[in-house]
């Protein structure tokens, strides 16, 4: 892959988990600058947050060339999502199917919203490339995570603030096994072992108990889906 040929930097959208995780690394490897944005949305487990921080220390202090590349490092309250929406990641609720047909960790827009606020923060820092881990592929039925929104979202960015932001989704077609093999193809063994160990996926907030895919309760759909992906991983020797 090139390496620091794309010029304009970019703006990661980083929550700490494995996908954007895998999508930093990804633009450390491609763009002249990297910096990188976090919400905290009244998540019902904070250890999410915390997660981010031990992944960025980690990624500065075991790949010194991402270091150098690697620029500030903003966390935005969006709290009043939380307070707009009645789901299993923000409510002491029992995750599950709503009638809808999309789980009830479903948060309102709220990719919309952090593209929105991800640009107003790339306007100000001259960012032009704005990298989100949406994937429609494992995608869990969330509308906001399709590449029509992503499109139709970069069309009305650019018009709403006169820019050319460009925004990327490297994770877009494929799944949770070809994200671990790509974290590998990015960063050897030593960055796969990072996104397995360190990075945080568990709805249920777990990190107590340990599997080969990572820590987490190993019950929730998001353990389920990076259980899966991890076998995949493994078995296909991808
Ligand atoms: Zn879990």
């Amino acid at each position: 892959m090139a390496r620091k040929t794309i010029p304009g930097g970019a703006l990661v959208l980083f929550s700490g988990g494995q996908d954007s995780t895998t999508c930093l690394a990804w633009a450390l490897e491609r763009y002249d600058r990297v910096e990188t944005i976090g919400f905290d949305y009244g998540q019902r487990h904070r250890i999410e947050l915390d997660c981010r921080l031990t992944v960025l220390a980690s990624m500065r202090e075991k790949f010194p060339e991402w270091s150098a590349l690697l620029g500030e490092d903003v966390v935005v309250g969006v709290e009043a999502i939380g307070a707009l929406s009645n789901t299993a990641l923000t409510r002491d609720v029992e995750m599950r199917m709503g009638a809808d047909g999309l789980p009830n960790t479903f948060v309102p827009g709220r990719n919309l919203i952090f593209l929105a606020f991800a640009a107003a923060l790339a306007y100000r820092r001259g960012l032009k490339h704005i990298v989100t881990g949406v994937c429609e592929t494992d995608y869990s039925g969330y509308p906001d995570c399709r590449d029509d929104t992503i499109k139709a979202m970069q069309v009305a960015l650019n018009l709403g603030l006169e820019r050319r932001f460009v925004l990327e989704t490297p994770l877009m077609w494929i799944d949770k096994a070809q994200t671990f093999a790509l974290a590998r193809e990015l960063g050897g063994t030593a960055f796969l072992d990072l996104v397995r160990e360190e990075t945080h996926s568990c709805y249920a907030g777990d990190r107590t108990k340990d599997h080969d895919w990572g820590k987490g309760c190993g019950v929730c759909p998001a353990c389920q889906l990076r259980a899966d992906g991890w076998s995949k991983f493994v078995a296909e020797g991808l």
